[in-house]
């Protein structure tokens, strides 16, 4: 009875912890104001040597820019592609450093999951990073805390074209298309997460960025999306 007790108040624990930090903690954006016709496109879980160069192809060809959510320890084998896009233009965010969940982290954990990424990268890039994304959209409390003493922001998505299962590309674009609102922020991803995804994703994207355009969307970082908000909240 008091071991049931127990483990049934570790469980409201964790689920305080782990749920009621995306329940109820505020700090977190989704999405940009819908003042402006801008959309940013993301992309996580790179960089990978193979599919993020591939990608930053297509957005160069299309004369698009993208904010790139990176793996810290992806991002310390393949430095010559974090070059790659911070050069081009590209908007560089952490992704943290190994892609642990934070529901599996406790709070030392996710100060260093967060802090270790951030300092690689902001090196990497010279400059700091200023946005987050946690793996798999998991939070937990600690982790606004850990942004607050990084100086960085969470940021989520409004529309994600690619679920857990494989989506054929024409779904994919058909999905952001129809799905599209100004300060939308796109979730799209450069690593093999999905069996085959970085393919489907090289055929969809060129479609996706004219379909957008057409729309009369521009496309913007995630940093030139917050902006006009950012200006706000400090002014
Ligand atoms: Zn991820």
């Amino acid at each position: 009875m008091i071991v049931a007790r127990l483990a049934l108040g570790a469980a409201a624990a964790w689920a305080a912890y782990a749920w009621g930090a995306h329940l109820f903690a505020p700090g977190w954006v989704s999405r940009g104001p819908a003042t402006q016709r801008r959309i940013a496109l993301t992309f996580d879980d790179g960089p990978d040597p193979v599919w993020t160069e591939r990608i930053l192809d297509v957005l160069e060809r299309e004369h698009a820019r993208a904010s790139f959510f990176l793996v810290g320890e992806r991002a310390a084998r393949a430095p010559d592609t974090v070059r790659r896009i911070a050069a081009a233009g590209h908007e560089i965010g952490s992704h943290g450093w190994s892609h642990r969940s934070l529901w599996l982290c406790g709070p030392r954990r996710t100060d260093d999951e967060i802090g270790r990424a951030q300092r690689y990268l902001s090196d990497a890039v010279g400059a700091p990073i200023r946005h987050f994304r946690p793996p798999w959209g998991m939070v937990n409390a600690a982790m606004f805390g850990a942004l607050r003493r990084h100086d960085q922001r969470c940021v989520l998505w409004s529309i994600q074209p690619e679920g857990l299962r494989a989506t054929p590309p024409a779904r994919q674009v058909e999905h952001v298309l129809s799905h599209a609102h100004s300060g939308a922020i796109v979730d799209l991803h450069d690593a093999e997460g999905v069996p085959d995804a970085p393919d489907r994703l090289l055929v969809a994207l060129p479609p996706m960025i004219a379909g957008l355009r057409r729309m009369g969307y521009e496309l913007v970082t995630v940093g030139e999306l917050l902006e006009t908000e950012e200006a706000r909240r400090v002014g």
